[in-house]
């Protein structure tokens, strides 16, 4: 019997399961993640109910061709039962929420796996080593044990953020350092008599703010990233815009889509509308064009509009960005433009040194706690008990020239190897394309990657 291993169960790993289960005849699926994330990963095991969706309710089904699956289950619920549908469908729920569901969806596809005669086996453990051979492809778990399957999937999806690039790096080991922003203790039990310093000013800033609040943190909060941008809240949701994506052409260079953009935010924000609807629009045509353009016009991107792109992409609901805002005018929350230069450790506490590009100089602060929360890591090398850097050093996996994923093949998921071909074994997606697709994150693009891979894998008799 053909036996398939994959390598995460957060919701890549398990929807593909699931699409296996569907579209497969009798196999073996042996899945590997810890028991605590299973089937939610990170994003979907939240510390807190208050850790919303960044993506509205009927836009979070976990099926491409059942659209309103989420939001039907949602309705479904007690505590959702009288409420208005429409308002729901367009509502921010809690990442909590969303993971329970994702639980729903896996006990209720689950059974039927026996029906089919497929073998589901879920191991509890990480998977720290893989030797691929020709037709077989072994995984080692942390406890020793080494798994051979036929075909293996990496769904290893978000990796904790990279260390700020300091002098001082004998200061990581630091105990009041938090690498991993999405776990409770990078939260808890905070001094409030010292500031607090984010490094980074994104979606996980927002999560950690009020993270910190929510455990009783009363001190001042400084965030700071490289340009500082203001989060931008969700306006327009109901709006809809297709006038640029008519203007859109093949092999389109980054110049011409760039005053394509702006040229179209320009006309909305004459009705008084911000440019959210315009790049909303885009979203169904940024693979293709990310696809279309050349090395170097991916760089130019990365090093001048990716910042900007983050910030107009990833916006936050309404009424917490009014809580973020509350803050800074508070004087609370300090949203600063510049660069971690290095971090010393002072009697329990930690000085800070930063460069502050408002003010053109390098200034310090003493504060009681770090919490990095910069983003996934996609840069494998900087990747540490992972075999996905053992996996490159022997030149199993390649990345990209900007380092943001895995090289694949976009159509059949297979992972291209440092000689150029591809395993016929070997497969990938989610966060792992980023390099090759650029939007590869949200569940969105997720579960039409997770329904193509099942094709791919399944066995036909
Ligand atoms: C904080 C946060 C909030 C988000 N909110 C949204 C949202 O609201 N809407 C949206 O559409 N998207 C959101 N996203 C994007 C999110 O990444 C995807 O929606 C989705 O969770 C990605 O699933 P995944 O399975 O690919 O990766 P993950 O969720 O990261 O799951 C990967 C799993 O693999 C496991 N793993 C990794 N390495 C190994 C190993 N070596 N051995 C065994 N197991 C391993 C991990 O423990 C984890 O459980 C959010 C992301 C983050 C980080």
């Amino acid at each position: 019997m053909k036996r398939i291993g994959i390598i995460g169960g957060g919701f890549s790993g398990s929807l593909t399961a699931i699409q296996l289960i569907h579209k497969s005849a009798a196999c073996e699926i042996i899945l590997i993640n810890e028991r605590e994330t299973f089937n939610k990963g990170f994003a979907y095991n939240p510390y807190s109910d208050k850790q919303l969706l960044n993506v509205i309710t009927g836009k979070m089904s976990a099926f491409a061709d059942q659209p309103d699956h989420f939001l039907d289950w949602v309705m479904q619920k007690s505590a959702f039962k009288d409420r208005d549908r429409t308002l729901i469908s367009n509502s921010f729920l809690s990442r909590k929420l969303y993971g329970d569901y994702l639980v729903d969806v896996w006990n209720k596809n689950f059974p039927l796996a026996a029906e089919k005669g497929i073998k589901i086996t879920i191991i509890d453990q990480f998977v720290v080593d893989l030797d691929i051979a020709p037709t077989t492809v072994t995984m080692v778990l942390d406890n020793g044990e080494a798994i051979e399957v036929d075909q293996c999937v990496i769904a290893t999806g978000n990796q904790v953020p990279r260390n700020p690039n300091i002098q001082n790096t004998a200061f990581y080991p630091n105990k009041n350092y938090f690498q991993n922003p999405w776990i409770l203790a990078a939260v808890k039990d905070v001094d409030s008599n010292l500031p607090v310093m984010i490094v980074g000013n994104g979606l996980t800033m927002v999560d950690t703010v009020l993270g910190l609040k929510e455990n009783g943190f009363n001190g001042e909060i400084f965030s700071i990233s490289p340009k500082g941008f203001n989060i931008l809240p969700h306006r327009h949701n109901g709006l809809k815009y297709d006038k640029l994506v008519e203007e859109l052409t093949e092999n389109m260079s980054l110049r011409e889509i760039y005053q394509l953009v702006s040229k179209h935010i320009k006309t909305v924000r004459e009705y008084g509308v911000s440019a959210e609807p315009v790049i909303d629009s885009l979203r169904p045509h940024t693979q293709r064009l990310w696809k279309g353009l050349s090395e170097a016009e991916k760089a130019l991107f990365m090093s001048r509009l990716r910042h900007l792109w983050g910030v107009a992409r990833h916006r936050i609901p309404l009424h917490t960005h009014d809580k973020i805002q509350q803050l800074r005018i508070d004087g609370k929350l300090h949203i600063q433009s510049g660069r971690i230069v290095d971090f010393i450790e002072k009697q329990n506490r930690i000085e800070v040194h930063y460069f502050d590009k408002k003010e053109g100089l390098t200034k310090s602060i003493l504060v009681s706690r770090i919490i990095n929360c910069t983003g996934p890591e996609t840069d494998l090398r900087n990747v540490e008990k992972s075999f996905l850097k053992n996996c490159l050093l022997k030149g199993d996996i390649v990345q990209d020239a900007l380092k943001l994923g895995i090289n694949t093949n976009t159509d059949t998921y297979q992972v291209k190897k440092a000689d150029g071909s591809y395993h016929s074994n070997v497969f990938t997606l989610g966060g792992n394309l980023k390099g090759e697709l650029w939007e590869s994150t949200a569940v969105n693009e997720l579960r039409i990657q997770t329904e193509r891979l099942a094709e791919q894998l399944k066995v036909v008799v």
